[in-house]
């Protein structure tokens, strides 16, 4: 595996050593899982052949790529993950690619704690990785950075103003209850705190213990909902609701998407949920 490296020795390695590059002429990016696939396309629109490996209606925390997945990838020009944890899968095999792979590990971007991988629900965190996989692209085809920076800069345009929308709507000091805990960055960028009945993966099974705890501080909090990953599906947070005399309302961690939607498009989603359940 390699880092981003300089332009130079990027094309002394495009033309010495073969880097494998697609019929189309356009890079192969390879990414991750769903969030990551959002981004490489944002930025990458119709200039880079784009594949992802975990599918994307899948809960990549536990996801074990397969032999053929391995052997895809090391014929990737680019592959983009998030790392801090996420996909540990993806951690493992970084570091078995050739040399013709250009790794690249979006979290990297961004300041990391810990206890939570899910750094792209932050606005500003997003908006780094996107920058960082922009850099990343143009780096491997000078040609088209220009259009690189050019989505990149829409798109970020795109965020601000969402950003804006967060911020007035009353989210400063709310509580947060979820059965998935991905949002802690979330709640950071907009003086919310998460109280979450599972891990960080949130696809174990709750004991009865952890669910009466939540259904004691949902009332003591006296908060309207708990909140859950709609690829998670929704039993747990039903459960919950039902014992706590609550709603369940869906806040997407956009590990994945059935419907294809872009990160704008969820976290304005996102945004609507949370005026209604908090
Ligand atoms: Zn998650």
């Amino acid at each position: 595996m390699k880092k981003i490296i300089p332009i130079i020795t990027a094309l002394m390695l495009l033309t010495s050593c073969g880097t494998e590059v697609a019929e189309s002429g356009k890079p192969v990016v390879y990414t991750s899982f769903y969030a990551m696939n959002d981004f490489a396309l944002t930025v990458g629109g119709g200039d880079i052949e784009l594949y992802n490996i975990v599918p994307s209606g899948t809960e990549p925390h536990d996801f074990e790529p397969t032999a053929s997945d391995m052997a895809k990838l090391s014929d990737a020009d680019i592959f983009i993950y998030n790392g801090a944890g996420m996909e540990h899968w993806a951690e493992d095999i970084a570091d078995t690619l050739p040399e013709t792979v250009t790794v690249v590990c979006a979290s990297d971007a961004v300041e990391v704690t810990d206890a939570d991988p899910h750094v792209w629900l932050n606005l500003e965190n997003a908006k780094q990785q996107l920058q960082l996989i922009c850099a990343a692209l143009s780096e491997a085809d000078s040609e088209n950075a220009d259009n690189y920076s050019q989505r990149t800069d829409d798109y970020i345009a795109q965020i601000d103003a969402i950003k804006t929308e967060y911020e007035n709507a009353g989210l400063n000091g709310k509580r947060l209850f979820v059965t998935h805990g991905a949002y802690s960055y979330l709640c950071d960028e907009f003086g919310m705190e998460q109280t979450a009945l599972e891990g960080i993966s949130g696809d174990s099974d709750p004991s009865p213990a952890q669910m009466a705890k939540i259904v004691d501080e949902i009332k003591a909090e006296g908060a309207k909902c708990i909140f859950y990953d709609p690829l998670d599906g929704d039993k747990t947070a039903n459960a919950v609701a039902a014992e706590a005399g609550i709603e369940a309302l869906p806040l997407y961690t956009f590990e994945g998407d059935g419907e294809g939607r872009d990160y704008v498009t969820i976290m304005r989603e996102n945004l609507e949920q949370l005026k209604k359940g908090i």
